[in-house]
């Protein structure tokens, strides 16, 4: 591996001193002669100093992703970041909680590798043709660690082509499941594997359900955006009279109906409305005191930006102006690309549109099961409020 190196440009491995894990195809000066894109080589400064292990793949712009900052060879390295991952994860969660991400990426040093857990079921998403390659040693390395009933991929993300790769999606090991039941502080939800959205559950809302579910006492709850009625549920944990759900899926509907009742919540006074939220908001006269907006990202590249904001303010002005007074609004964006400042700045201009005093009595952002390095704010995307509406 001492002659496989990557040398860097003169100046160009600051970024990798301050352990970010991206090397941009502009910062290479050099790669081994023979060098086969996906595999692991060292790292060196414009100077030949090491400076880690990365993998490498030249159609991309980010070229390289660290997965060592020291001596510790690729594969060594890669096993302790699972271990450490593991180790936080243990810390944060009691046997209320059986489903979370047991590995986010760089923010557990593991760049293009999601690994999810749902009770005795691994989740993997890989994003990149380094990992891609190292998919038979992961498998190996979770098994070992777990003994999980089952591997399942759900590789499908847009960012895959520029790696070279197609989407996939399947059974890596174990049996097949296709629909596992979790428990998440003690509510229940049913995840399905095959065709669901994301790696089956949005793992990263935990922490504000749990708030909803502290605020729903006799409130009726409309829960925009509901995939499979997470927020929903914990609500009516939580006590409120009856909730409203909207989304655009009739399959996460059906599911979100599923996970109601698994939690004993069958009444007649909930709906559930297969409709494009901005319709609905439009249409309907909203007699909610607790409203959740969670939209998918609107702005997925930077040029999106302008449009997502007024997606944004549309959804946020519509229920601003027709919700009673005393209401809570609970608001997110996903987008990476509409910071937290700007976010505001939305719910602001939606405020001032529908002329109603708006407070923000709490802001949120990722579960804690998504860490982010702080040498790597990329990985940071969510924010939301919660908004009392005089
Ligand atoms: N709040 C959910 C996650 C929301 S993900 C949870 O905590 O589990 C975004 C959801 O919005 C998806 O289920 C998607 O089907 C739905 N969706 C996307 N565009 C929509 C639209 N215009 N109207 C209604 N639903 C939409």
């Amino acid at each position: 591996m001492e002659n496989e190196s990557v040398i860097l440009h003169k100046n160009k491995d600051k970024a990798i001193r301050n352990r970010h894990h991206w090397i941009f195809s502009g910062a290479v000066k050099s790669f081994p002669p023979g060098f086969e894109n996906g595999s692991i080589l060292g790292v060196r400064s414009f100077e030949g100093e090491h400076l880690g292990y990365a993998y490498f793949n030249e159609k991309c712009s980010i070229a390289g992703r660290m997965i060592s900052f020291d001596e510790t060879l690729p594969l060594e390295a890669i096993k302790k970041s699972i271990k450490d991952a593991i180790a936080l994860r243990q810390q944060l969660y009691d046997e209320k909680t059986n489903a979370f991400r047991l590995v986010n990426g760089e923010g557990d040093n593991l760049p293009g590798l999601v690994v999810d857990r749902y009770a005795d079921v691994l989740v993997i998403q890989i994003t990149t043709l380094g990992m891609e390659k190292l998919k038979p040693f992961l498998v190996e390395a979770l098994t070992e660690k777990f003994s999980p009933r089952c591997i399942y991929e759900k590789s499908n993300l847009p960012s895959r082509r520029e790696e070279g790769l197609a989407d996939f999606e399947g059974l890596l090991a174990g049996e097949m499941v296709n629909t596992v039941e979790i428990s998440e502080n003690g509510v229940r939800f049913l995840v399905e594997l095959p065709g669901s959205q994301k790696t089956g559950f949005f793992l990263d809302q935990r922490e504000m359900r749990k708030l909803v579910r502290s605020h729903s006492r006799g409130r009726r709850a409309l829960d925009c955006f509901s995939y499979t009625g997470g927020f929903s549920v914990y609500a009516l944990a939580g006590g409120a009279t009856n909730v409203d759900l909207v989304d655009t899926s009739e399959k996460a509907l059906a599911l979100a109906r599923q996970n109601l009742k698994l939690n004993g919540f069958e009444g007649e006074a909930n709906h559930f409305y297969v409709a494009d939220v901005f319709e609905f908001l439009r249409q309907q006269e909203l007699s909610y005191d607790f409203v959740i907006l969670d939209p998918p990202a609107f702005a997925k590249k930077k040029t999106d930006v302008m449009q997502a904001c007024r997606g944004y303010k549309d959804i946020n002005r519509l229920v601003f102006q027709k919700v009673p007074g005393r209401s809570f609004v609970l608001t997110f964006s996903c987008s990476f690309f509409v910071d937290e400042a700007l976010f505001q700045k939305v719910v602001f201009q939606a405020a001032s549109d529908a002329k109603r005093n708006v407070r923000i009595i709490q802001r949120h952002h990722l579960a804690c099961d998504h860490p982010i390095s702080i040498y790597h704010p990329e990985s940071d995307y969510l924010k939301g409020f919660l908004l009392y509406i005089d």
